[in-house]
């Protein structure tokens, strides 16, 4: 009894101290700027237009903000809109230079040569994932990932791709190689905003973790959840499978914040060493 009051009394001091993403300030990176000291309440941020995920870490109020690809090196700035005022705070994005990647993907279908029908569902597709992807629930979120896959790290965040020598979006996830079947699992807690079948991402799961910040696995096998479900950390999403585009079985993982994908890795920055080990073997 003594022990479960002092658990709760506990506890709200644990739900601020949960792990917060690594920052690095580079394009396709996080920036984590303090906004507000934690007895006022929480500012609203923006930046470039859209909300932007807002924390309590120890004193002070900390804005998460994802740094989209195409960010340009240089100064960038937020909005603070709270407590009677509003101003807008500096930052400074660093250059990086991501590797370029070619691959070959056999179903020619998947790069070139779409059919009428093919484009009437990537259209279709992408009208939906948009809908997914500006989900913004407001209230404490989860930011305290493991790894959603036991697998191999195939292919990083940010490449620069060549889908058949065509020059392609730069890759916005981290791939995650395991053989078909093996469990995806939700790498913290969470709500199922969308599933589907995609024409080139295959079988998705949409997840809302708080404020923006959202996950997406994409070339599923199996999908075991569907939207609204409320899952915890470690609870099954479906299986590993080779569905859309894909040169084999792996799970692309995407992190957003503020709508913008951003480097898995710096979440599960614990967990990275282990899943690159298994490429050395
Ligand atoms: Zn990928």
């Amino acid at each position: 009894m003594m022990n479960k009051i002092l658990f709760l009394l506990l506890l709200p001091i644990a739900a601020w101290a949960g792990k917060l993403p690594e920052q690095l300030a580079v394009p396709g990176g996080i920036v984590k700027i303090g906004v507000g000291e934690g007895h006022t309440n929480a500012p609203k941020v923006f930046y470039d237009g859209k909300r932007v995920l807002v924390t309590k870490d120890e004193q002070s109020w900390l804005a998460l903000v994802g740094v989209p690809l195409s960010a340009k090196p240089g100064q960038h700035s937020l909005q603070v809109i709270g407590n009677n005022e509003e101003r807008n705070l500096k930052f400074n994005i660093a250059d990086k230079e991501y590797p370029a990647q070619h691959l070959t993907i056999t179903k020619k279908r998947m790069v070139t040569g779409f059919t009428e029908a093919d484009l009437k569902r990537i259209e279709a597709d992408k009208i939906e994932m948009t809908k997914a992807k500006a989900v913004w629930s407001e209230g404490p979120i989860d930011a305290d990932f493991v790894a959603p896959v036991d697998g191999r790290l195939s292919s990083l965040f940010g490449l620069k791709r060549y889908f058949n020598e065509i020059p392609k979006n730069p890759h916005n996830g981290l791939d995650i190689a395991a053989p078909t079947g093996t469990p995806i699992l939700a790498p913290a807690s969470g709500k199922v905003i969308n599933t589907g079948n995609y024409y080139f991402n295959g079988n998705t799961v949409f997840l809302d973790h708080g404020q923006g910040l959202l996950s997406a696995y994409l070339h599923m096998n199996e999908i075991t959840v569907k939207p609204g479900d409320v899952v915890k950390q470690g609870d099954p999403l479906g299986t590993v499978g080779e569905t859309g585009r894909v040169t084999g079985p792996h799970l692309h993982w995407i992190v957003y914040l503020n709508h913008t994908p951003v480097d898995p890795a710096l979440f599960i920055s614990q967990d990275i060493v282990r899943l690159d080990a298994r490429n050395k073997k």
